[in-house]
Formats: structure tokens, C-alpha cells, sequence
């Protein structure tokens, strides 16, 4: 194989080449979403339970992050911006505990137009019954000042980390939560997540604390019966080893399914779907195709496509417009690569040109963080934006404007992953 001189100085600065590539290429016949899927809110980076397994790695102490939550004003900027987006369901989850931000979630509640709400809580404002009731009506009465109501579901995380935590979150507590919403019976729905090792543990114990019985669903559903014949649904997601959990021991994932069985379904089949565009009600057999891209907004005011954005072509939420957002991503040819290939292929590519980032990467079982981990080093990003704009270009479906040598690099037939894994692992020809 060879190539022009000139190119083999493009690793000697990775990120100012990368933005090169970027600027050069423009994409031809391809439409930029105009309308999300899930849209992510993270309210707060801050937890008062403390888990020992936490993804986020979350407490009471604040990170290097410059801010913690959103602003009120930012936060009705984020509004705006989630119901321009048309997004079919909002997720008001991760990051941190989001009861922290009780207020965000009122106003949230009676401002958003998407149609399906999701609010994933630890559940330690339930300790004392009287107080859950009473977040649960002021829930329920913010939801009831939305002209268009969505239908919302209210879940609890329950795990033997949120119960043993060092301010746990116990069987008890679960309890007194469900209780007050059988009093208060608001115009929303309650459930429950899980991780897949335990399974057979936290749900027998639940429903003990009810008086209830436990009804199979799927492989990863489960059903909590109450005496009354009202199910509450349960759901197990794969357990992660990243964050706090990376401290834990692998043999923590005994039990639980990778990543890549358990999102089998979105990179499969003739319909082929992708996280980027098409995620995740955590339960399996509700996947569906859409349109839209997935967006993540953190607690710190970025915002990304979630597992389909670098991690250096993030934004700063500042009240963009969501089509301008939306260019400015797919701009990227990693992200056009993420929606039409999906991340595996990604993932499959970077075996090649760094195994031990990789490896490392997969090791979490986290898509969340997955494509984040494997384009962290700068090289590989480079790497996977020169293959993929590549393929793009050889695919007629963007040409090369303004930069004649990369015009030439990316039309020609060098077989750019041999030779960006050549350079990746320090082998230059
Ligand atoms: S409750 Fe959730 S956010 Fe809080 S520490 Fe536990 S896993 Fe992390």
C-alpha cells in the first residue's frame, strides 16, 4: 500500500486534522433529523444515596464540572428546546438524583408537549410516607396545569447497592412510596428498574414488603401484583461496571447480559435501528424505529446525540435552535457513520486500530459511555473520521470542497483503515 507523503503528517495534530476533515467534506441527499426520539434530561450531578456501583460516580460532592444543575432560566430554555426537538419521550434520569431538583421536575411536568414522560428516581425521599404523598400530589397536581398531559411513569431504582448504600434507599422505603401512590392514586404510573443479577431477589422482596405476587412479563419484565390487581412493572437492565462500579469485581457481571445481547435489537435485522436514533425504553420488545435522534442534555448544560456524537463535537446548550443543532452533529462523518452503521461497527473498527482502548471500553458494559471510550484517544478519533468520511465520499454521498489534498486522500482508493491502523499503532509506511 501507498499513499502521498503529504498525508502522513495528519497524526502529527490530530484534533486540528479532524476539524480539518470536517470542514472539508460536505454531505449530499442526506437529511439531518428534524425531531428527536428520546430526549435525556439530567437534572443534577449531585445524589445524597451514595451508591457503591454509581455510573455517574455520584454524591454529595461537587465535580470539576463548572455547574451542578440548571439555572431556572436555563431550564426553561431546555424546555423550549425539548418540545421544538417533537421528541416522542422525555427521560428525566441519570446524572445524579433528579428529586434533588424537585422544582425542575414540576415545571417540566407542566410544560412539556412530548406525549411519554419517564422520571427514574433512587426513591430516598420516600422514607416517611406522609413526604412521599405529599411529592407525589404536587407531582400530580403539576402534571394536571399541562394542557397536554403526557402519560408518565414514575420509576424507582432498586438494587442491593441502593439498599446497602451508606444512606440506603430500604425495601421499606420502596414501600411507603408505593403506599402513598395507592392514596394519592395520581394521573401518572409507578415502576420499577433493576440490574438483571438481581433478579429473584429485590422483586420477591418488594413484593413481600406489599403483600403482593411477582408476575413474569419477558426474559427482563417483571410485574409486582398488588392485592388490589394493580401491577406495578419492574424491569432489569444490565449491569455496568462503569463509574464507582469499575472499583467492584468483574464477577459482579455474572448474571447479567452485555450490552451487545441486550441491544441486539437495535443493531440487527433487516429494519436496522440505531441507539443514536432510536432509544430505549429499557424494555425489551418496545423498541421501534423512528426518525428522530436521541439527545442527551447534562446537568452541566452540554448536550449530545446520545452514543452518536464525538466526545470533542459536544455543545453548550445556550438555547440553540434544534435544526442548527442537529447540522452541527451530523456535520461530523462519525456521526453520520454511528446512525448508519451503529456503534458496533464502530466498536468492530477500533478492535483493529487500538485493541487495549477497546478492550477497555467494552469492559464497562455501558452504552452510555461506550462511544465516548472509544473515540477518547485523538488519534483513533482522526482515525474513524478519515475512514468514515471516506465512505461517505466513495458512496456519492459527500464530496471534498475547498481542500484539494484532502479531496484526493478521500476519493482515492488507499484503503484508509489498513493504513490509519498502521498509524494508530505507530507504524508508519
Ligand atoms: S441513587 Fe442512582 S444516582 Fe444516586 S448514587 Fe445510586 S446509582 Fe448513583
Amino acid at each position: 500500500m501507498s499513499i502521498d507523503a503529504g498525508h502522513g503528517t495528519l497524526f502529527d495534530n490530530p484534533k486540528e486534522s479532524r476539524e480539518r476533515v470536517i470542514r472539508a467534506v460536505c454531505h449530499h441527499g442526506v437529511t439531518v433529523p428534524d425531531r428527536g426520539s428520546s430526549f435525556f434530561i439530567h437534572l443534577s450531578e449531585l445524589c445524597p444515596v451514595a451508591c457503591e456501583h454509581c455510573m455517574y460516580a455520584s454524591d454529595l460532592t461537587r465535580k470539576e464540572t463548572a455547574k451542578d444543575s440548571l439555572s431556572r432560566p436555563e431550564l426553561d430554555a431546555a424546555i423550549d428546546f425539548i418540545n421544538a426537538s417533537r421528541s416522542e419521550k422525555l427521560n428525566i434520569t441519570g446524572g445524579g438524583e433528579p428529586f434533588l431538583k424537585f422544582q425542575s421536575i414540576l415545571r417540566l411536568l407542566e410544560r412539556v408537549s412530548v406525549p411519554r414522560v419517564e422520571i427514574v428516581t433512587a426513591g430516598y425521599w420516600g422514607k416517611q410516607e406522609s413526604r412521599a404523598e405529599r411529592l407525589l400530589r404536587r407531582m400530580d397536581e403539576a402534571l394536571s396545569r399541562n394542557p397536554n398531559p403526557p402519560e408518565t411513569l414514575l420509576r424507582l431504582s432498586i438494587d442491593r447497592y441502593h439498599i446497602e448504600a451508606p444512606r440506603p434507599v430500604e425495601i421499606p422505603h420502596y414501600g411507603n412510596v408505593a403506599r402513598a401512590w395507592q392514596t394519592v392514586r395520581p394521573a401518572f404510573a409507578l415502576g420499577f428498574r433493576s440490574i438483571q443479577p438481581d433478579m429473584d431477589i429485590v422483586d420477591t422482596a418488594l413484593a413481600r414488603e406489599l403483600a403482593a405476587t411477582v408476575e413474569t412479563v419477558n426474559d427482563w419484565n417483571r410485574r409486582i401484583v398488588l392485592p388490589d390487581g394493580t401491577g406495578l412493572p419492574i424491569t432489569f437492565n444490565v449491569f455496568r461496571l462503569s463509574g464507582k462500579a469499575a472499583e467492584l469485581r468483574d464477577d459482579l457481571l455474572e448474571g447479567s447480559q452485555t450490552i451487545k445481547e441486550y441491544y441486539a435489537p437495535f443493531e440487527s435485522g433487516s429494519n436496522r435501528l440505531s441507539l443514536a436514533t432510536a432509544v430505549n425504553d429499557a424494555i425489551r420488545g418496545a423498541y421501534a424505529a423512528s426518525a428522530g435522534a436521541a439527545v442527551t442534555l447534562n446537568s452541566d448544560g452540554t448536550f449530545w446525540i446520545f452514543a452518536g456524537t464525538a466526545p470533542d463535537r459536544r455543545l453548550m446548550f445556550t438555547g440553540q435552535d434544534f435544526g442548527e443543532a442537529m447540522g452541527h452533529f451530523f456535520q461530523d462523518p462519525i456521526t453520520r457513520f454511528l446512525v448508519d452503521e451503529g456503534m458496533w461497527a464502530l466498536a468492530d473498527i477500533i478492535a483493529a486500530l487500538d485493541p487495549a482502548t477497546h478492550a477497555a471500553a467494552v469492559a464497562k458494559n455501558d452504552v452510555a459511555s461506550l462511544v465516548e471510550d472509544l473515540l477518547a484517544p485523538d488519534g483513533v478519533r482522526l482515525a474513524m473520521t478519515l475512514i468514515a468520511a471516506q465512505r461517505t465520499v466513495h458512496g456519492g454521498r459527500a464530496t471534498v470542497e475547498g481542500d484539494p489534498q484532502m479531496a484526493e486522500l478521500l476519493a482515492s482508493e488507499t484503503d484508509l483503515r489498513a493504513w490509519c491502523t498502521d498509524t494508530v499503532r505507530g507504524v508508519r509506511l
